[in-house]
């Protein structure tokens, strides 16, 4: 086998590409070389298609991308061996991608199987921007999600009340025709029925025979508490209806975490920075500091340096589906006085032999552990 290529020069796109560029980039290389397009050429540009496709399917997925992008060809599972899994998201977003242009299934061999559009229905996908505070207790709220949906007046079926629909001459009910190509079998949608497999005389006059509405539905989602930025939360059978008579696919809601003004999130732990003066860090002080149930008293010893982390147990983020909570760390910095008037300048300047300190380079072990501190 060749060496593998890297799926960015693949797709002719910089490491930075934006998940739209690497979408359009791939269009246009597999617009070119579909095999449907290079009558002439089908193998060739069988392999290139695959290879393309290979490249998308990686750098496509935020997951497998940063996988690569650390790793490389060795970092995504199984080793390089890649077979193309179409049972997932990346077929759909395939016919998001082209539509009815090519036969996908067909090219990577999944014949026999009804076409996905007429089989299933389109996952849809909706962001949703909530605060740390709402990820944290969990939420109720409403969406409003623009979707198809079987016409209410046929009930799906496209055909006028008190008719019927009747099998496609053309295909003698297929919806597909099935076409020799070469290395490849071509299947291509019957143009009749536009592989419905069926036709309508009379036409619903609602949905113009389509069998489905474009309507926007309001519907409750329940968050629960402890998700994380990315987390996806699928609500299966609310998605939209793809053609006539063909059941609803799932809606997938992709969560984003809002920044949070003082806490800093990692996994169920949150932290955060608190100043106090030179006198709390040297005596010892109680303060308040933010939880996300609302202030907590800490208890900052005596001697506490600046960078010095505090844990509150308990005051993190909940466990997403599980018990129990995270830590709540708190930092802190101790604030040096820039503009000190005269008599504080006095004071201190009184206080100054009795807080000696040898001006000596710090080992660089100890310099290694502050830098843990700050971590
Ligand atoms: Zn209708
Ligand atoms: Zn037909």
């Amino acid at each position: 086998m060749n060496h593998k290529r890297d799926y960015y020069e693949v797709l002719g796109v910089g490491r930075e590409a934006s998940d739209t560029e690497i979408k359009s980039a791939y269009r246009r290389l597999a617009m070119q070389h579909h095999p449907d397009r290079n009558p002439d050429n089908q193998e060739e540009a069988g392999e290139k298609f695959k290879e393309i496709t290979e490249a998308y399917s990686i750098l496509a997925d935020t997951q497998k991308r940063a996988a690569y992008d650390r790793y490389g060809h060795a970092g995504l599972s199984g080793s390089g061996s890649w077979s193309p899994d179409f049972s997932s998201t990346i077929f759909s977003d395939f016919e998001d991608i082209f539509g009815d242009l090519f036969g996908f299934g067909e090219v990577f061999g999944r014949g026999g199987r009804q076409r996905t559009r007429s089989a299933g229905g389109v996952d849809l996908r909706y962001d949703l921007a909530i605060t740390l505070e709402e990820a944290a207790k969990g939420l109720e709220t409403k969406i409003k999600i623009p979707r198809w949906e079987p016409c209410p007046i046929c009930e799906g079926t496209g055909a006028k009340k008190g008719s019927k629909a009747i099998t496609c001459p053309t295909c003698n009910g297929r919806g597909q025709l099935r076409q020799q190509q070469g290395f490849f079998t071509v299947m291509r949608t019957c143009p009749q029925c536009q592989g419905m497999g069926q036709v309508i005389k009379d036409l619903c006059a609602t949905c113009r025979g389509e069998g489905r509405v474009n309507t926007e539905r309001v519907l409750g989602l329940k968050i629960p508490p402890g998700v994380d930025d990315g987390t996806r939360l699928r609500v299966a059978g609310e998605g939209g209806v793809a053609t006539r008579g063909s059941a609803p696919g799932d809606l997938y809601v992709i969560l984003k975490i809002r920044e949070h003004p003082c806490f800093e999130r990692r996994g169920n732990d949150l932290y955060c920075t608190i100043p106090v003066s030179i006198a709390q860090a040297s005596l010892g002080a109680e303060i308040q500091v933010p939880t996300l149930d609302g202030e907590e008293r800490l208890h900052i010893s005596e001697g506490a340096q600046s960078g010095q982390m505090f844990r509150l147990r308990g005051m993190g983020m909940p466990v997403l589906e599980g018990r129990g909570r995270g830590d709540l760390y708190v930092a802190i910095v101790v604030v040096i006085p820039t503009h000190l008037a005269r008599e504080q300048k006095r004071w201190l300047e009184a206080l100054a032999p009795h807080v000696r300190v040898e001006n000596k380079p710090l080992s660089r072990q100890g310099g290694e552990k502050a830098r843990d501190i700050f971590g």
